[in-house]
């Protein structure tokens, strides 16, 4: 069975850097961040739902600020997104 979980990487990357352009997800990985079971609520990069069967990164931007929930695959290509040496390209 095919999902929006099956997006390939270069797309997962692709929205991530259209969501970081747009301001939808922070430039910077320096935020607190906390691994734990998924809640139902949509991917900040992928935009599909988090089951409760997988697990879910939740990043809190400064003091009490917007939080952001990720697939485990798609806070790694966010983080990969993030990293200076692509920042140019
Ligand atoms: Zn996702």
């Amino acid at each position: 069975m095919r999902n929006e979980r099956d997006l390939p990487e270069a797309e997962l990357r692709q929205r991530a850097r259209e969501a970081m352009r747009k301001g939808d997800l922070p430039r910077s990985p320096a935020a607190q961040i906390w691994g734990g079971r998924g809640t139902g609520l949509a991917c900040v990069v992928c935009g599909s739902p988090i089951g409760a069967d997988e697990v879910e990164y939740e990043l809190v931007e400064g003091d009490g600020g917007d939080v952001f929930r990720f697939h485990l695959p798609c806070h790694s290509v966010w983080q990969f997104e993030c990293a200076p040496t692509h920042a140019a390209s």
